[in-house]
This record gives structure tokens, C-alpha cells and sequence, in this order.
């Protein structure tokens, strides 16, 4: 019986060296490496392996070079200074799975092969998507060398995250503090490798929020940070009440306090963290989220002919006050389309709702484009770190779920031409025969989306501009007549009572590459269409504040030129998105979610094989086992393995590649089950020796 030693890191963070016979060590913590699974093609066997691995608290595994994340709810003493160090110059495989592995991996890359990197990190809400993107920011700035010009630079990366969060988080159903929109950031490093610049984009923010919250979820973090922080006086300046009950705004989902978080010490975070990025328009922004609340509290009455006024003086005056715009306008233009057609009571409220969401997001952008400005300086090369929103299948799926589950269709297609196309390369680069590799292509789905003329986004802008009565359902109609057939896409009507689960009549079904959603078409033009009534626009313009000036331009209104529909927007920014995806060496974080009470310890398995099916784990498995699931480097291989054949022990003195085909033959591997490249060793289906390699260290 083969015995090894083997290193692990405990929940205290200590690296305890354990003596393990190989088979009892796989039944304690599972293998490492999923690619190395024996039972490769099972999903069982796959949750089977995470469950365990979750049990010891080992939160990370690899498939290949893959990182699995499962979020463990709890602190864990894994991410201290020592383990970066220990993590920093090692081999991958070579140490237990860990973020800093993959962070330092990715690092490595980019600096010995001058090319520029991506990590992606993916999962549904509340897996750990930021949470890993922090870690590895931290990484990097404490790690990498620091260049004295931009000495404060890394501080303010680190930065940007609490201002971030605090105007794009809310507390949800899934996340007490779940990102509600999506972002890609770029880190910067100069040609000695310290970091020396950043960009960030950002995606689809949930402007819905602002208007309305769902039972038991919240606004975005800032309001109530800002009414629990803010000393008295600034919030007499701003007119507000300490109590978030007091507004509108805030009262929908019945949950003004968080029992995980001080909203009071994020204020001072914020504030902190505001001013160590260099911002000078506080004063400006406090402004305008307090204007978003009296806005909220602006309430209407109808008169007798269906008019509509303001009943509420009091509050105009505030808003006017806060936001410097005035009062006249804004009583006239929200109750008015034009100066002669007025609005009626729905009208009144949606435009209100309209203006506040408008106010927000533009705000929320103009916010990220001023810490670019902090972060801008460009560097030679870049590490880009994307965490967007996962696959997303609620009880209720809206316009939103479409764009997000969109989103990661493209992603999915972008993994699997990324990882094949790789694949190739290296099998090039190393003079071995390409074989076709099988698997599914989700092209089929994203034409269905995206495909101009055809595709439902362009079916869904061409019923926003057709003039005449159209709405959610008229809507449908054109999609059943244009797409009735297509293998991917069904309602009501066309499937004829032929599907398993019941559909209504206001929804069509897509079925994505990660299973079947099914969405409901109510809101579908509106959200697209994301109108704002002129006049509101212009009433804007004349704010002395700033910010909104910034917001809300001039040109905007004189050229009314139409603003592209969200939809297609969106489809742009993800190509765009693509493109920058595409150009780098790209790294993955799949990160999963054990159970949805947030709590440590437990381990749902029901959720987490939704999870891994979403994810596309098994996919991942399959691209990467279908050629050859294992690569080594000869020297490293023999280094690794030699200790296991009295011909290579202690040392192997001809050529590497004989000692390396030495080895694998007394291990017993015929000669289809292996290639040897040009300076590497391939095996299609590593065995049960191996399959505890990356937890051993061989003796
Ligand atoms: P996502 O961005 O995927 O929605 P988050 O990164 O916000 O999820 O994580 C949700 C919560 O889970 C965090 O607020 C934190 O409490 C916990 N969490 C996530 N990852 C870790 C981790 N590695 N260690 C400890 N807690 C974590
Ligand atoms: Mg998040």
C-alpha cells in the first residue's frame, strides 16, 4: 500500500502535514482535481467529491484549471498574509487549491508571457462572486511590488469596493449584500509588475430597486447608511428623518435594519473610503439620494376633470431645495406630458418612478466613470476580473432574468471557444495530432437571442418603435410567429399541451444551454422602451447641481435623438465585453452556494446540483476530458512521480522524455492511453493513482 504525506491547511489556517494511505485520504477529503476523477462522466460523483471537501472546510477544488468555489458562510483563517506568501511562486498543482493559487497563477502568466489575463468568476447570487473578486484584488495589492509613483494606488482599488457597494448592493432574498449589477475590472501593472492603474465597467444596474423592493429585501446599502450615519445637522440640511420608515422608498420590502451589517459604521467606510479615492462632490451626492427620497415621497391628487396635482408642497420644496431645481418645473412636469396634456394619477406615478430610477442610474454610472478617473494610468499589461451576475431561474422571470441569462449564454459560448481553442494550441505547440472534440454548442441560443432581424431583441425593439397599439402580449404574438419551430424556443401555443410543466399564456420558455426558464412577457416593453418624458429631462438640466448637469444633458434634449432600447444596449455592451474577454488568457472561478439559509455547515444537495448544472460544470469536465485530461511537464511529472518506479528513483539520468515514458509503462498505462509531446507528458484518463495527486505530496 502506497503511503503519502500530505498537506492540507486547517480551519485555523495552520498547514498540517498528515501520513495517509492514498485510498483512505481520497475518502476523507475527495480528490483536488475533478478532471481526475475515476467516475469522470457522473454528477454524482462530482457533488459527491464537493460535499466532502466542504465537510473538512476545503472550499476549493479544481476541474483542470478551474476553480471551484463553495461559499462557506462562515470566516475562514485561509486568506491571512502567510498564506499569500505561501501561495506566491508555487506551482499550481503542487499545494492545495486556493484563490491565491489561482490569483498568483494568473500573475505569473501575465508577467512571463507579457500577455494580458482575465479571471472570471461566475455563480448565482449570494456564491461568492465578490467576495473572491476582493480576495484576489487583495491579493495583488499586497503581494505585487508597489511602484512609488502610484504608492496609494492599490488603496484605492481596494476603495472602490465599499463605494461600489454602498450605491450598487441591497440586501435581497439570496444576499444580505447581493451586487446588483454586473462588473468587469481592469488591474493595471507597469513593466515591473506592480499595479499601477485600473478601469472598471459596469452592467445593468437593477434601477427597479429604487422604486420598489420585494418582502424582506431593501433599497440599495446608501440610503439607509446615509439616515443612520449622517450627523444631525447634515440631515437637517437635506431635510431627511433619521427613521427609514418615513419613506416610501424604503418601506416596500418591510426591512429597514440588517442584522449582519451596521449601516451606521458603512456610513463612515464610505465616507472614508470617498475621500481616499479623492472625491471632492460628496455634498453633491448626499444631494441627490436625498432627492430621490422626497421624490419617493411625492405624493398626488386627482381632480375632478382626472387631473392630476401635487399634494404634497412641503416635499417639492425639499426636493426642489435638495436638488436645486425649481419648484414650479418640477410640480408642472411631473403631473404633465406637454404643457397641455396632463397626466393621470397611474401616469403621475409612474413618471415620478420614472425620474427617481433615471436620477439613480445615471448617477450610479457618472460615480464609476469619477473613480476611473482616480484609478486611470496606463499600464503595459492587465489582469481583468469579471463578477456578473449567474444564470438566474426565479419563480417569476422578467426582462431582467432574459438579459442576465443572456449574459451568460455568451459566457458559456465564450468558455467553450476559449478552452477548445486553447486546447488546439497546446496540442500544436506540443506536435500532437488534433482530435475533434465533442461538445455542445450554445450558438443556436444566443442567435435565437441576439440575431439581427430575428432574434427576440431585435423582435422586442421592433414592437417598442412600431407605432400603434402594441403591448407585452402583441409582443408574444410576433415572437410565435416569427420563431414558431425553433428547437429552443416554445409557449403556450406552439407546444400544444405537449410540455411537462404548465406555461401561461403571457410567457414564452427558452430552453438555454443550463436547462429551461420560463418568462414572463408582462413589463417586457416598458423596461426596454425605459422611457423618461422630455420635459422631466429638461427640468433636469437646469439643476445647479453638478452631477445632475452631468447627468442630464442638454444635448440630450435638443437632438432627441431616441436613446438605444435597454435590451440592445445591453446585447452591445456584452459584445463589446466579448471582445475585451476574448483578447486575454483567460482564468475561471465557478463558485457555488451550499445552501440558501446562509448558513455554515450545511451542504444542500439538491441546490448544488442546480448549481453545477447552471454552472456548466459538467460541460467544463467534458471539454477538458474529451481530449486528454491530464499534462505535466516531463520534468516535473518525473520529479513528482519517480519516487513510484525503481528505474527513476532516486534519479533518472537520460533523456527526460524516456524517464517520463519509463515511468508511465510501469505504471501500467498502454500506449493509446498516453502521448508524449514535445515537453509534455498527456494522458487521456489519468488512474486511481492519480487521482489523489494533487493532495499528496509523493513521498
Ligand atoms: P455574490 O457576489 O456571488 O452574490 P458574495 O460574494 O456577496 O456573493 O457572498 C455572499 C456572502 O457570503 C458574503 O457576504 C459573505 O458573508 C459570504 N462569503 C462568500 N464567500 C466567502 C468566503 N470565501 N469566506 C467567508 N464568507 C464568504
Ligand atoms: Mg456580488
Amino acid at each position: 500500500c502506497l503511503i503519502f504525506f500530505m498537506e492540507e491547511v486547517d480551519v485555523e489556517g495552520r498547514v498540517r502535514i498528515v501520513m495517509e494511505s492514498a485510498l483512505t485520504a481520497r475518502d476523507r477529503v475527495g480528490v483536488q482535481d475533478f478532471v481526475l476523477l475515476e467516475k469522470y462522466n457522473s454528477e454524482a460523483a462530482l457533488i459527491e467529491n464537493l460535499r466532502r471537501r466542504f465537510g473538512e472546510n476545503l472550499i476549493y477544488t479544481y476541474i483542470g484549471s478551474v476553480l471551484v468555489s463553495v461559499n462557506p458562510y462562515k470566516e475562514l483563517e485561509m486568506y491571512s498574509k502567510q498564506q499569500m506568501e505561501r501561495y506566491r511562486g508555487v506551482s499550481f498543482y503542487e499545494i492545495s487549491p486556493h484563490i491565491y493559487a489561482l490569483s498568483d497563477n494568473t500573475y505569473r502568466a501575465m508577467r512571463t508571457e507579457r500577455k494580458d489575463q482575465c479571471i472570471m468568476i461566475s455563480g448565482e447570487s449570494g456564491a461568492g462572486k465578490t467576495e473572491a473578486s476582493k480576495k484576489i484584488l487583495l491579493y495583488y495589492t499586497v503581494t505585487c511590488p508597489i511602484n512609488e509613483h502610484m504608492a496609494t494606488l492599490g488603496d484605492r482599488l481596494l476603495q472602490s469596493n465599499p463605494v461600489l457597494e454602498a450605491f450598487g448592493n441591497a440586501k435581497t432574498f439570496r444576499n444580505d449584500n447581493s451586487s446588483r449589477f454586473g462588473k468587469y475590472m481592469d488591474v493595471q501593472f507597469d513593466f515591473r509588475g506592480a499595479p499601477v492603474g485600473g478601469h472598471i465597467l459596469n452592467y445593468l444596474l437593477e434601477k427597479s430597486r429604487v422604486v420598489h423592493q420585494n418582502h424582506g429585501e431593501r433599497n440599495f446599502h446608501i440610503f439607509y447608511q446615509l439616515l443612520d450615519g449622517g450627523d444631525d445637522d447634515l440631515l437637517t440640511t437635506l431635510a431627511l428623518e433619521r427613521n427609514p420608515q418615513s419613506y416610501n422608498y424604503l418601506v416596500k420590502g418591510n426591512c429597514p435594519r440588517l442584522s449582519s451589517v451596521s449601516d451606521k459604521n458603512n456610513w463612515k467606510v464610505v465616507m472614508k473610503a470617498l475621500s481616499v479615492i479623492g472625491f471632492t462632490e460628496e455634498e453633491k451626492l448626499l444631494d441627490i439620494i436625498a432627492s430621490v427620497l422626497h421624490l419617493g415621497n411625492t405624493q398626488f391628487g386627482e381632480g375632478e376633470e382626472g387631473e392630476t396635482y401635487i399634494t404634497t408642497e412641503t416635499q417639492i420644496t425639499h426636493l426642489a431645495k435638495v436638488s436645486t431645481v425649481p419648484p414650479v418645473s418640477l410640480d408642472v412636469h411631473i403631473c404633465k406630458n406637454t404643457m397641455i396634456s396632463p397626466l393621470n394619477f397611474e401616469q403621475a406615478m409612474s413618471a415620478r418612478d420614472a425620474l427617481a430610477k433615471a436620477v439613480y442610474g445615471r448617477t450610479f454610472t457618472w460615480l464609476v466613470e469619477k473613480i476611473n478617473q482616480s484609478l486611470a494610468l496606463k499600464g503595459c499589461t492587465v489582469i481583468g476580473l469579471l463578477d456578473i451576475y449567474g444564470f438566474e431561474v426565479l419563480q417569476h422571470n422578467s426582462f431582467e432574468q432574459f438579459c442576465i441569462n443572456y449574459c451568460n449564454e455568451k459566457l458559456q459560448q465564450l468558455f467553450i471557444e476559449l478552452t477548445l481553442r486553447s486546447e488546439q494550441e497546446e496540442y500544436e505547440t506540443e506536435g500532437i495530432a488534433w482530435e475533434t472534440v465533442q461538445y455542445i454548442d450554445n450558438k443556436i441560443i444566443c442567435d435565437l437571442i441576439e440575431e439581427k432581424h430575428k432574434g427576440i431583441i431585435s423582435i422586442l425593439d421592433e414592437e417598442c418603435l412600431r407605432p400603434g397599439e402594441t403591448c407585452d402580449v402583441s409582443f408574444l404574438e410576433k415572437l410565435e410567429d416569427t420563431l414558431g419551430g425553433h428547437p429552443h424556443f416554445v409557449t403556450h401555443k406552439l407546444a400544444n399541451g405537449k410540455t411537462r410543466r404548465v406555461m401561461s399564456r403571457e410567457e414564452f420558455r427558452l430552453l438555454h444551454y443550463a436547462g429551461e426558464v420560463n418568462y414572463n412577457v408582462n413589463g417586457f416593453l416598458d423596461k426596454n422602451n425605459d422611457l423618461l418624458n422630455r420635459n422631466l429631462k429638461e427640468v433636469m438640466c437646469q439643476s445647479d447641481n453638478q452631477i445632475l448637469c452631468h447627468c442630464f444633458r442638454r444635448e440630450e434634449v435638443i437632438h432627441q435623438k431616441r436613446p438605444e432600447m435597454a435590451a440592445t444596449q445591453f446585447k452591445n455592451s456584452l459584445m463589446k465585453l466579448m471582445e475585451i474577454l476574448m483578447s486575454k488568457e483567460p482564468s475561471y472561478v465557478r463558485c457555488i452556494k451550499p445552501n440558501d439559509a446562509k448558513q455554515p455547515g450545511r451542504f444542500d444537495e439538491v441546490l448544488v446540483r442546480h448549481q453545477v448544472k447552471y454552472l456548466g460544470l459538467m460541460e467544463n469536465l467534458r471539454v477538458r476530458r474529451a481530449g486528454f485530461a491530464y499534462r505535466r511537464c516531463f520534468e516535473a511529472f518525473l520529479q513528482r512521480y519517480k519516487p513510484l518506479c525503481p528505474e527513476t528513483w532516486p534519479n533518472w539520468h537520460g533523456r527526460l522524455a524516456d524517464g517520463v515514458s519509463t515511468l508511465v509503462n510501469h505504471l501500467g498505462y498502454k500506449a493509446e492511453e498516453y502521448k508524449l509531446g514535445r515537453s509534455k507528458i498527456f494522458i487521456r484518463f489519468p488512474k486511481t493513482l492519480f487521482s489523489t495527486e494533487d493532495a499528496l505530496q509523493a513521498k
